[in-house]
């Protein structure tokens, strides 16, 4: 029996529902953006930052990893970009008496749209243990207390270090560098959420965790497949792209359970038809998949490729690029020769129609991209579903020529780079043997914790320092209650940031905040003004330049918080240079030179305007470092989602004025939602089923087999044209329902896309 709330009503009395949009972007875009910006920033700061932003001498979009193109306007950047950096950049600050004023205990039933709207944090501040206040601390206190306390721990795997996908190269390699010269490998990061499934997939079929696609290949393409992703929202200027390649004759196919406004029609607002016209329509095909079903699509596709193949032979499949590159053929092909039609319309929800004209779509054509983001990524089945999209591109030799490959899309503007600089619990002993010669000592070898590992081991008290470089972790993470309660038992946390969010409230027993200068801030050092460099989803590097003087004097870099933290913890033990890291980045960049492969020249490369594109085997020469020294092709078998009578498939998803957990306003235009986030999607076939009916308000529970239901509360159903069977909800907030176990096999990534709800009618008893 689960107790029972009567429905003490909702959490925004002003939301409003109205009709989802058919189009994306368009004046709509460029007012809201200018809207926000304006009103934040002044017209001064506005025109000074959106005009430098993701220029070649620019700032970097702090937002998603989205690619440059060669050629730039003047204005390159969407409205998500644009809120980024008003979000970041507005002259609004924390005051002093901020601290006096609110009590940990009254913050933590702030929203996180309020504590992001407090403004810049500019002064760090410390939390003594008993205390329900954070009180300003000087710099020196704060690095003295923490290098003492990680000091007094018995191993150093009793702490972790945590890294968000925004943290640039320079900082991550001396941040990683640190840790590990303190002993651990303990190194969660953002990656471990999204895209690991990604990086495990790729890494043991084509040996590089990597897009194979350069920005270019999108304009050459005849064929993108663009699976489990939502452009028009998480990275918007990829529509751009998208409508290049329409224009070129590329076919586009969405494979998605929402019919997202971006996959249907893009209205660019750099041309006279996106602004007066119908815009482009972006998906010729559009298969409205059930979650959890693209393994099954992609086998169903290969199927038929090979049935192609074997009724006309040798017109299908590249026989010279299998012969020559790949393993793993015959065993691929006899797996998939079992696959079930029966099985595949079950678990995709698509006709045999629907997938026909997609198999023979695919068999015709000579250049393929296949892009995807979470909606793949964060399924039980991920790595497996990833390996045979992987063998799809291999049957036709779809990797390593132009206009082809394999192209995840990431959702933070570093977070590839960060993997590249070795922020991960798992490095290579090849990473490991270079960073310890580079550096004269002996990298710990066993792995780390990553992200859910760190709330296991901070839940049982193994995990006894978490320090964050920028994120929010506790909200980002799933099984929020789980993962707060597990925050709270940690002896210090400690978390670098530019704005409040969720994790500055759910502390340890002691807390530190430390303010930090953000992308678009001068970062100036004792050798003069510094840049950093970051790396996109394509493998392009490239520097990013502050442009305005910080929010406040008394900010620190990102860099200069990694260099003061390692000289407080580990003084003059290492011989490491940590004083003059901090006085001219150029002296990190020419270590990562000889640590990094593909970074040799990185001091001069970095300097070009533009940057520099990464070596990438698979793209550049068809080379693979794998097990077998070929791409592999893999068997995997389909172990379809089970969603009993009357449950749902819920996904959790951002809405379109949100950027990961950072919430930028309360709207989500292209689904017709203001002024409220407490809503779940539902096909309206399904809420006539259920009994329900649109408007109405539930709970939504999740079950899971010996472990207690998880319930979010007092949701109003929202009738939406979602795939059969499968509902939504917003990103944060829906973590709740999701348990620490609940994982992608083999990746560990919160399966996040594939939660079995049932609705339960508010103020109904649960039996
Ligand atoms: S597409 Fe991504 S990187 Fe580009 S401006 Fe928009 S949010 Fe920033």
């Amino acid at each position: 029996m689960h107790d029972k709330d009567v429905n003490p009503g909702a959490e925004y009395p002003d939301m409003e529902i109205g009709a989802n949009k058919k189009w994306a972007v368009g004046v709509p875009a460029i007012v809201h953006s200018m809207e926000y910006a304006l009103t934040e920033m002044g017209p001064s700061r506005t025109a000074r930052l959106l005009t430098s932003m993701n220029q070649k001498d620019g700032f970097d979009c702090m937002s998603c990893a989205w690619p440059d193109p060669g050629k730039r306007n003047i204005l390159e950047f969407c409205e998500n970009g644009a809120k980024a950096v008003t979000w970041e950049a507005t002259p609004i600050t924390v005051p002093t008496s901020f601290w006096a004023e609110n009590s940990l205990t009254s913050l933590l039933d702030k929203s996180e749209y309020w504590l992001g709207q407090q403004g810049r944090l500019t002064e760090p501040v410390y939390k003594p243990a008993g205390s329900d206040h954070y009180e300003p601390v000087s710099w020196d206190r704060a690095f003295a207390l923490i290098g003492e306390r990680l000091k007094g721990l018995a191993s150093p795997d009793e702490a972790t270090f945590y890294t968000s996908g925004r943290t640039a190269n320079e900082t991550a390699f001396i941040y990683q560098l640190f840790v590990r010269a303190f002993g651990t490998n303990n190194l969660p990061d953002c990656s471990n959420m999204c895209h690991e499934s990604t990086g495990t997939a790729l890494g043991e079929t084509i040996g590089i965790g990597k897009s194979t696609v350069a920005y270019d290949d999108f304009e050459k393409a005849d064929l993108i497949i663009v699976m489990g992703q939502n452009p028009g929202t998480n990275h918007p200027r990829m529509l751009g792209a998208l409508e290049e390649a329409k224009r070129n004759g590329a076919t586009i196919v969405a494979v998605n359970p929402l019919p997202e406004a971006g996959l249907i029609r893009y209205k660019n607002p750099q041309r006279v038809r996106g602004i007066i016209g119908r815009g482009t329509a972006i998906a010729d095909h559009f298969l409205q998949i059930r979650s959890g079903g693209d393994m099954a699509l992609l086998q169903a596709i290969s199927k038929r490729v090979l049935a192609a193949e074997a009724a006309a032979p040798g017109t299908v499949l590249d026989h010279a690029f299998i012969a020559a590159h790949t393993s793993g053929f015959d065993e691929f092909a006899e797996n998939i020769a079992r696959v079930d039609d029966h099985v595949v319309r079950e678990a995709t929800g698509l006709t045999d129609e629907e997938i026909e004209t997609l198999a023979q779509l695919y068999a015709k054509s000579d250049k393929v991209i296949i892009t995807w983001a979470m909606g793949l990524t964060q399924q039980k089945n991920a790595v497996a579903t990833l390996k045979e999209l992987i063998s799809l591109l291999l049957l036709r030799g779809n990797i390593g020529k132009p206009g082809a490959g394999a192209s995840p899309i990431r959702g933070h503007s570093n977070v590839q780079g960060d993997r590249t600089m070795g922020i991960w619990e798992q490095m290579s002993d090849r990473f490991l043997d270079a960073l310890g010669k580079e550096f004269d000592f002996a990298p710990p070898r066993p792995h780390g914790a990553d992200a859910l590992q760190t709330v296991d081991g901070l839940k049982r008290g193994a995990i006894k320092v978490f320090f964050a470089m920028g994120g929010n972790f506790v909200a980002a993470i799933s099984d929020t209650a789980v993962a707060e309660a597990a925050m709270r038992g940690a002896q210090l946390t400690v978390q670098v940031s530019t704005k409040l969010n969720r994790s500055h409230v759910v502390t340890g027993e002691e807390a530190l905040t430390l303010p930090t200068l953000g992308r678009t801030e001068v970062d100036l050092q004792a050798s003069g003004p510094q840049f950093v460099s970051v790396e996109d989803s394509v493998c392009a590097v490239h520097a990013s330049h502050g442009k305005i003087p910080p929010v406040a004097p008394n900010i620190l870099s990102e860099v200069a918080i990694v260099t003061r933290l390692a000289r407080a913890t580990l003084g003059d033990s290492t011989g490491i240079d940590w004083a003059g890291f901090e006085a001219d980045y150029d002296k990190i960049r020419d270590h990562i030179s000889r640590v990094v492969p593909g970074f040799e020249r990185f001091n001069t490369d970095v300097r070009r305007k533009g940057g520099f594109i990464l070596p990438n085997g698979p793209r550049d020469t068809r080379t693979f470092d794998t097990a077998t020294g070929k791409a592999m092709f893999t068997v995997n078998e389909l172990d379809p989602l089970d969603c009993p009578d009357g449950r749902l498939i819920l996904q959790t998803m951002r809405a379109h004025d949100q950027f990961n957990t950072t919430i930028y306003s309360l709207n989500d235009r292209y689904r017709g939602v203001k002024n409220g986030r407490d809503v779940i999607f539902v096909n309206p076939e399904d809420i006539a089923e259920l009994g329900l009916k649109d408007g109405q308000r539930v709970d939504i529970f999740s079950e899971w087999k010996d472990d207690p239901d998880r319930v979010l509360r007092n949701y109003r159903v929202v009738s939406y044209p979602t795939a059969r069977g499968c509902a939504a909800a917003y990103y944060p907030e829906a973590n709740v329902l999701i348990p620490l176990h609940s994982v992608s096999d083999y990746s560990n990534t919160p399966a996040s896309k594939a939660v079995i709800v049932r609705l339960e009618p508010v103020g109904v008893l649960v039996p």
